[in-house]
């Protein structure tokens, strides 16, 4: 059935209230003389015209169209769609965290301060580094803040150098990065399972190397074994090894980057820390470096001084501040309290079932879906290409559109760009064997109606809200506003 709700603008009647008040006891004021003329409308504004309850249930049926981790599975690859335990929104939004202002006294905000520091201790604890800066407001602003840091070190050193090394499995973000702080971008390519291939490596780090960005497990769900190899290539040139942690979801609580021979790393808080994602925020992406590198992160750091909290702003060599105040401190909140609650035991304990849960998936699939790369276990992603699905006229995009139909949010598609067709799943820990085998089922249901029915992949959704959108017409045409017909 489908679900049609229509804008509020078509709802309702001329002159119906969502308002009562009480009759005027004072004189009307005139408004001419209270705005100047030239400033006041010359027709009324055309507002919705309905009653409360109209106005209620409008915006509750709108709400029901949503589609979120609280309603349904989304198995949404490199985005770690898990569940966030509502207590932690609770926490968030206590008044005396919430109510804060960022230019209050220290003083007056010492347990703030303690949670942020305990926070930056936590991670530096969970990824091996030394220090951590909570500023950046996601991942790609991580990466920025990590870019800033390297062009000031190897400045420091007396040259900036010019290359940033990116491996071609890499996310958009990560070259865009690079691109920001001045760097030329250079491409090293993956083999056949999307890990890095040590020659071609070689061949392109030079003493004009400033860092090279790495994601490990790679975006192919894969580890990436060579990891102290390429650290060791990377460091002997004098450059950096900067880690995109957005695939932590697969170590923490067992392998930390700082063993692996990263410098830097950002963590995104919003993914692998239980924070509620999508739509766009807000998000966190703290920075972690080694001793080496902690005088460069941004100002202020959080500091103890004679048994209390500061904002230190003092730094010589920082690259300032990359951020108004002290980061989205609703998200740290919020991941404070799921590594304290889960513990270290209950963090190892979620990475192993998020692992174990991607293979499950991997596994029942791999009969129906070819696999991208070599099958051998994945962490906790893995990737799927429906290129052979091309021989029924089918392309990933249907299917993903398909899975839609049965209530499914679609994995991620087209990424990486170095598989053909790709399907990138990410089940997460959060989810129960039910849940996966009810996406199995459909997934195979899907496959099968591929190949006896490809028109209900190419037509599909069919039971969404709103069929098929013109991706292309409406980034270009971007019609977002309502005008009353016939103004
Ligand atoms: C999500 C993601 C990013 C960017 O993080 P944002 O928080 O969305 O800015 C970078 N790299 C990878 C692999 C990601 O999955």
């Amino acid at each position: 059935m489908l679900k049609v709700e229509k804008l509020i603008f078509e709802i309702g009647s001329a002159g119906r209230k969502g308002y009562s008040l009480p009759k005027l006891d004072v004189p009307d004021a005139d408004m001419k003389e209270l705005i100047p003329e030239d400033l006041l409308r010359k027709s009324e504004a055309a507002l919705p015209e309905v009653s409360e309850l109209d106005c209620v249930r409008h915006f509750t049926r709108l709400s029901q169209l949503n589609y979120s981790v609280d309603t349904n599975f989304y198995p949404l690859g490199s985005c770690t769609m898990k569940y966030n335990p509502k207590i932690n929104e609770k926490m968030a939004s206590l008044p005396q965290f919430a109510d804060l202002h960022p230019y209050q006294p220290e003083s007056s905000v010492q347990g703030m301060l303690e949670l942020l520091y305990e926070t930056e201790q936590m991670l530096c604890k969970i990824c091996g580094m030394d220090a951590f800066t909570l500023q950046p407001a996601a991942g790609a602003h991580g990466e920025l803040t990590g870019m800033l840091i390297v062009r000031a070190y190897h400045t420091s050193k007396g040259n900036p150098r010019k290359k940033v090394i990116i491996p071609d499995s890499a996310h958009g973000t990560n070259p865009a990065s690079a691109a920001l702080c001045g760097y030329e971008v250079v491409a090293v390519k993956s083999d056949r399972n999307g890990r890095i291939d040590l020659d071609a490596l070689k061949a392109v780090v030079d003493g004009e190397t400033a860092v090279m960005m790495l994601t490990n497990p790679s975006t192919l769900g894969l580890f990436e074994k060579n990891v102290r190899q390429i650290a060791d290539i990377v460091h002997k040139a004098g450059a950096l090894l900067y880690l995109d942690g957005a695939n932590m979801n697969a170590l923490v609580g067992i392998a930390r980057p700082g063993d692996m021979g990263f410098d830097i790393c950002h963590v995104n808080l919003h993914k692998s820390f239980s924070t509620p994602h999508g739509g766009g925020g807000p998000g966190s992406g703290p920075v972690g470096v080694t001793a080496a590198l902690s005088d460069y992160l941004p100002v202020p750091r959080v500091k103890i001084k004679r048994n209390r909290f500061i904002l230190d702003a003092e730094s010589k060599k920082s690259v300032g501040r990359v951020r108004a105040f002290y980061g989205n401190t609703g998200v740290i909140i919020k991941a404070y309290c799921y590594m304290k609650s889960l513990g270290g035991d209950g963090l190892k304990d979620a990475t192993i079932e998020a692992v174990l849960n991607a293979n499950y998936l991997k596994a029942r699939l791999k009969g129906h879906y070819a696999l991208a790369v070599d099958d051998e276990p994945c962490m906790h992603e893995f990737v799927l290409t429906g290129k052979d699905k091309k021989d029924f006229g089918v392309k990933t995009l249907d299917i993903a559109k398909r899975l839609l139909d049965y209530g499914f949010y679609a994995p991620t598609i087209y990424f990486p760009l170095i598989v053909e067709e790709a399907i990138m799943i990410e089940p997460t820990e959060t989810e129960s064997k039910d849940t996966l085998d009810s996406f199995v089922e459909t997934m195979i249901k899907v496959a099968n109606e591929a190949r006896s029915e490809p028109g209900l992949l190419t037509s599909a959704p069919h039971s969404t809200p709103v069929r098929r959108l013109d991706e292309v017409l409406a980034a270009r045409e971007l019609n977002l506003r309502w005008k009353r017909p016939g103004a």
